[in-house]
C-alpha cells in the first residue's frame, strides 16, 4: 500500500450527502425502512481512479475499467463500512478506490477494533509506509518492526482482511518486485535512482512494495 492523495472533494458530493445519508442511517442505525438503493458514489469512481491510473489503493493491482464485477473490477469502498457507520455513506474522506477483490470479496463489512491502515491518511505518522514492510524471502507484506502492539494489530488486520498475502496477489507481486530488482541491479550505479523514482514516485502496480524493496537494497549496501 502506498499513500494516496485523494484530492479535494468534487462538486456534488455534499448535495448527495444531504439528500441520501439519512436513508442509510435510518436503515442501519434506526432499523427503519428498506435498504436504500442509491449508490451515487460510483459516479465519482473515475475521478478517484484517475488519481492512481486506476490502481487499487489497497492491493496496488491495476483495476480493469471494463469489468462489471469480480476480481479486478473497480469499486468504491467505504473505508468505515456503511453498515456500521451509515453517517459516512456519502463522506468523501471515507471513500477508497478499490478492486472488487479487496472491497467485496475480502474486506466486506469488517471493521476490527484496531481499524485499518488508511491509504489516504492525512496525518503523516499514520500513512502506510509507517506500518508495512516487505519480506523479500517469502514475498509477504508484513507489519513493520518496532510498532506498538496496537499499531501492529492494525497492520495485521489490514494485511489479513484485505488478503494481501493470498497466493494470487502474492505471486504476481513477487514477480513484479523480482523483475524490478533484476532490472535495477543490471543498471549502472548512476542510473539506478531514476528507475527507483519511476517505480515509486508515481502510481504503478506495487509501487509501495517496490519502494520497500529498494529501501532494503539501499540498507544492505547493494545499491
Ligand atoms: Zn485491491
Amino acid at each position: 500500500m502506498r499513500w494516496v492523495d485523494r484530492g479535494l472533494e468534487p462538486a456534488g458530493v455534499t448535495e448527495y450527502a444531504r439528500q441520501y445519508t439519512q436513508g442509510w442511517i435510518d436503515y442501519f442505525q434506526n432499523g427503519v425502512g428498506e435498504r436504500p438503493t442509491d449508490f451515487l458514489w460510483v459516479l465519482f469512481r473515475p475521478t478517484m481512479g484517475s488519481r492512481t491510473n486506476n490502481i487499487c489503493w489497497y492491493c496496488e493491482r491495476q483495476c480493469d475499467a471494463d469489468a462489471e464485477s469480480g476480481g479486478l473490477a473497480s469499486t468504491v469502498d467505504h473505508f468505515r463500512p456503511r453498515s456500521r457507520f451509515p453517517q459516512l455513506a456519502y463522506e468523501w474522506t471515507n471513500w477508497v478506490y478499490s478492486c472488487h477483490a479487496c472491497n467485496v470479496e475480502n474486506k466486506g463489512d469488517l471493521w476490527p477494533d484496531s481499524g485499518y491502515v488508511d491509504p489516504c491518511a492525512t496525518d503523516v505518522a499514520e500513512r502506510p509506509d509507517r506500518y508495512f514492510d516487505y519480506d523479500a524471502q517469502t514475498g509477504e507484506i508484513i507489519p513493520k518492526s518496532g510498532l506498538t502492539p496496537d499499531a501492529r494489530q492494525k497492520a495485521l488486520h489490514t494485511i489479513n482482511d484485505l488478503g494481501w498475502n493470498k497466493l494470487d496477489v502474492m505471486f504476481y507481486r513477487i514477480d513484479q518486485t523480482r523483475t524490478f530488482t533484476a532490472d535495477l541491479l543490471a543498471l549502472p550505479t548512476g542510473d539506478r535512482q531514476a528507475l527507483i523514482a519511476l517505480f515509486t514516485e508515481q502510481p504503478v502496480e506495487y509501487a509501495g512494495a517496490i519502494g520497500m524493496v529498494a529501501e532494503q537494497l539501499r540498507q544492505a549496501g547493494r545499491i
